[in-house]
């Protein structure tokens, strides 16, 4: 395996507005090779602003650019190995991929948001993560603070 350059986030706020040149800017500084499907779903991703499941994203890329399911999925994987994006479980315990928030540490490393009418899972990269005290000689993997309630879409 070759050493890989991640793109920070502080570099990603130099970065074009336009998901798609975002995405091929993203994939550039990993130095890993630049596929069609790579760049598509990447920009799928950045383009949602929202969590999205294999559905959802599969959904989304087939206006106009198509790839098939079994490449989907292995994109998704290797963006998330990658820390180009990271996953999160909705209440459905389907996986949600997002390429928002600080994709790379465990577990997202933020709290995220599920809607309960809608299903949208959204990252929210502002709050604060609670520290929370554990028993001595427990370690802490990964947190996943996920906040549900109903999103600005959704009638009150
Ligand atoms: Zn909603
Ligand atoms: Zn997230």
């Amino acid at each position: 395996m070759s050493m890989a350059i991640i793109a920070s986030p502080m570099a990603a706020k130099h970065l074009p507005a336009n998901p798609a040149s975002q995405a091929a800017s993203l994939l550039l500084a990993t130095g890993a090779r630049q596929t069609r499907a790579r760049v598509e779903v990447l920009a799928a991703l950045l383009r949602a602003g929202e969590a999205l499941t294999h559905n959802e994203v599969e959904r989304r890329l087939r206006r106009g650019h198509d790839v098939d399911r079994v490449t989907l999925y292995r994109v998704l994987e290797w963006l998330t190995e990658q820390g180009l994006a990271h996953k999160v479980s909705g209440g459905d315990r389907v996986w949600r991929f997002s390429a928002a928030g600080h994709a790379r540490a465990p577990g997202g490393g933020h709290a995220h948001f599920e809607c309960s009418c809608c299903g949208k899972v959204i990252c929210l990269d502002e709050a604060r993560l609670p520290s929370i005290p554990l028993p001595a000689g427990y370690r802490r993997r990964d947190i996943d603070v996920t906040v549900r309630g109903r999103c600005d879409q959704c009638p009150a």
